[in-house]
């Protein structure tokens, strides 16, 4: 039943600090904290119970927002959890027997998630159902993005061509030597215990082999996305964060890490690509992310002030959720 008595005390007064519910880190986190204070308070903070649909409009509007993924964002996730899911499917048999199989459902896994994609978009299900698949370039109507049609092409172009980077790469043939025994955890996050509070990541697909604990994992880069080297840091401290969790957990073992990293100008497979001080930059960073929070547990939203570089509004997933924000904050209701 409605809470008539909730919604309206929701829509009107000032607006409250937030209560924090226990703190996490994660790779993302970090960097939209390096983004924008104001973007990290709307998706670490503001959308915390947005998923209700009687929460107030703020809520569910930073809610809304975080699952606006990035196309690029989309294009990566799609390629590793096909790579997952092909490998969960792939039948026992001869090398050459697994890897024909491995091609075969990684096709397909391909496919189902673009078709699934089309669907959500045409049919608009995104607005209505945050956690069906959404594009942030769509939403926001940006050039070619901005058509259905034309952006399902450019998915079906991209991930068809690394795909078929991927088959020529050594990728399958190491893939196709690995046991189902060897398979180590079916979960898509896993979290490592850190200093007091529990860092999250995607590691990929994490299986053991010859010794070491192993992972694969697929990143897409446009062009004209993130450059070059932020791209390749970015990969070396996810690879990391998996090191740390390899430690805990698997002590004693070396670690070995393959990243298949494609775009239009450079497609490669990177080995053990690392972040030499990960624990730097996740001390510092929770250091400052704790800090805004009080004794009482609470985020004050005028502690996270937006960004000084608007350009980077134009195609912030949080600017419809930060427009109300800056309007409540002025008192006015929203
Ligand atoms: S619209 Fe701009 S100020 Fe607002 S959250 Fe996004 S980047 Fe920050």
């Amino acid at each position: 039943m409605r809470d008539f008595e909730r919604e309206v005390s929701n829509a009107a007064g000032p607006l409250p600090p937030i209560r924090t519910e226990e703190f996490s880190w994660s790779l993302a986190r970090y960097y939209l904290f390096r983004f924008c204070r104001r973007a990290y308070f709307i998706r670490y903070y503001l959308a915390q119970g947005g998923w209700d649909a009687y929460s107030h409009t703020l809520a569910r509007e930073a809610y809304f927002s975080k699952y606006l993924m990035p196309f690029d964002t989309w294009l990566s996730r799609t390629l590793r959890d096909s790579i997952r899911e092909a490998f969960a499917k792939m039948s026992a048999g001869s090398p050459g027997h697994k890897r024909r199989g491995f091609g075969f459902y990684l096709l397909r896994q391909i496919g189902k998630a673009t078709a699934d994609l089309q669907l959500s978009l045409k049919n608009r299900e995104y607005l209505y159902d945050a956690k069906r698949p959404a594009i942030l370039e769509y939403h926001l109507g940006i050039g070619d993005f901005a058509d259905v049609d034309k952006l399902t092409e450019m998915a079906v172009s991209i991930l068809g061509d690394a795909y078929a980077m991927l088959s020529r790469s050594d990728i399958i043939a190491d893939l196709a030597n690995i046991s189902f025994v060897d398979l180590r955890t079916d979960d898509v996050f896993i979290s490592v215990d850190y200093k007091g509070f529990p860092i999250w990541l995607v590691p990929g697909l994490i299986y053991f082999h010859e010794g070491a604990a192993s992972a694969i994992n697929a990143e897409v880069r446009l062009t004209g996305g993130e450059n070059t080297s932020d791209f390749f840091a970015r990969i070396g401290r996810l690879n990391s964060l998996f090191a740390l969790y390899c430690a805990n957990r698997y002590p004693g073992f070396p670690v070995s890490i393959t990243t298949f990293t494609f775009s239009q100008e450079l497609s490669s497979v990177v080995y053990n690509l690392f972040e030499p001080d990960i624990e730097s930059l996740i001390d510092k960073s929770s250091g400052e992310m704790l800090a805004l929070i009080d004794k009482d547990g609470l985020a004050h939203p005028e502690d996270f002030p937006p960004c000084e570089n608007r350009d980077a509004c134009r195609t912030c997933r949080y600017q419809s959720a930060c427009r109300l924000l800056e309007s409540a904050m002025q008192g006015k209701q929203v």
